[in-house]
């Protein structure tokens, strides 16, 4: 198959869909011929010299890149980019399927959103999300110390101690998880929450405390049946996390938040009531704003100051570090794509009752496969 690896074209993005990693494999015994859009690795710090000598065609343009019959993306294509997509031809990406894909399916392609991979242990080498959260959550935790006017780490020094920062990290997902650990290393004390208690163990096995808020039996049984994901809590839970989360809040000298609920809003752990209330020269990092943000007031991309806290909402850290998260992203779509071919054969078998193709397809023949 020819497979084709168009430029990012969306503002700020750094990341490539391929690697001279993942190319190698690719075109390895044959199967598989790939074509990359000049310069679509700089940003990532790869050269197409070194595309081609892992066994990859550079193109001079989009349109060629497109031309192929897979295209391996990051992003959704823009608007300009819908009309290069050739009908017939395969899509794998970050599709943002909840923004609608219409234009997708109109455009012939059957199309594949990466975001909504099912979480099963078999798809953990394509889990695109975990590998960028985890991305996120590493450098969340280095824009909140470049941030900081102070020290991470507890130091004594001649001239007296320093204390500690304390991190208080909400949301224990993946990036969660990761904050906690690169916060660790920094030498913070740290607390973190999550409405799920099944993180309770991990969290403290990282070396933080976790911040719990009492759970009714009903309440444990709801979050523990929702397939490793949170849900929505009810009103009266809602009101005691808030509490909480204020009063650690401010006690707190950085506040990473980290928490979402797939396809829906993300909730708001942070009001601008609890803000005003925190330390003058605390940070708020808020990895949640393209998803409406985990703390009010916090605007993607800038720095915002209420009161003497900064309110930090960066909108895509892992195109931060473009060259590890592009390496592992293109991991992912290699395992990804893996299932689309036949093992033996290498001929196109797309098997619709596998339930990582169809949780992941978004839409075929034209039309849309999910309501
Ligand atoms: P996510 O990015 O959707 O959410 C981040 C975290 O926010 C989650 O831990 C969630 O519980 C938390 N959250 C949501 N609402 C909250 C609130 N109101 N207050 C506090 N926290 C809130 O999740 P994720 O990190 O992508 O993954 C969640 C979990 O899925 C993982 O921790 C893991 O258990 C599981 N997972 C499984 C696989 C697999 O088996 N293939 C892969 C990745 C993750």
């Amino acid at each position: 198959m020819h497979i084709g690896v168009p430029a990012e074209t969306y503002s700020g993005e750094t990341r490539v869909a391929a690697t001279p990693e993942t190319v190698k494999k690719l075109v390895a015994g044959g199967r598989h011929t790939v074509s990359i859009q000049a310069g679509a690795g700089l940003g990532a710090s790869v050269r197409d010299e070194d595309f081609v000598a892992a066994g990859a065609t550079i193109v001079p343009s989009a349109s060629a890149a497109y031309a192929a019959d897979l295209i391996l993306k990051v992003r959704r294509p823009e608007t300009a980019e819908i009309g290069l997509l050739k009908a017939g031809s395969l899509l794998v990406g970050l599709l943002s399927p909840h923004e609608g894909v219409d234009d997708l399916a109109n455009a012939g392609v059957t199309a594949f959103a990466m975001e909504l991979l099912p979480r099963i242990s078999r798809a953990q080498a394509m889990d695109v999300l975990s590998s960028q959260g985890n991305i996120a959550g590493y450098k969340a935790v280095l824009v909140a110390a470049y941030e900081y006017g102070r020290f991470m780490p507890m130091l004594m020094t001649a001239a007296g101690t320093v204390k500690a920062a304390r991190v208080l990290v909400l949301g224990a997902g993946v990036a969660g998880l990761q904050a906690v650990a690169t916060a660790k290393r920094l030498g913070a004390v740290i607390e973190a929450f999550d409405v799920r208690p099944a993180v309770k163990e991990q969290v403290e096995s990282l070396g933080a405390k976790f911040v719990e808020v009492t759970l009714s039996d009903e309440e444990r049984k709801a979050q523990e049946s929702a397939g490793g994901y949170a849900r929505e809590m009810s009103d009266d839970y809602k009101r005691r996390q808030a509490v909480l989360i204020a009063e650690r809040a401010k006690a707190s000298d950085i506040v990473i938040t980290t928490a979402l609920i797939p396809g829906r809003k993300a909730p708001v752990l942070l009001t601008a009531e609890t803000v005003a209330g925190m330390k003058p020269g605390s940070v708020v990092v808020d990895l949640a704003v393209k998803q409406g943000g985990n703390c009010e007031g916090s605007v993607a991309d800038q720095v915002v100051v209420k009161g003497g806290v900064k309110l930090v909402a960066p909108s895509s850290l892992p195109a931060a570090m473009a060259a590890d998260s592009s390496a592992l992203y293109a991991r992912n779509l290699l395992s990804f794509i893996g299932l689309l071919f036949d093992a033996k054969t290498g001929e196109l078998r797309m098997d619709r009752s596998d339930e990582i193709i169809a949780g992941t397809l978004v839409c075929a023949d034209g039309a849309t496969t999910r309501s």
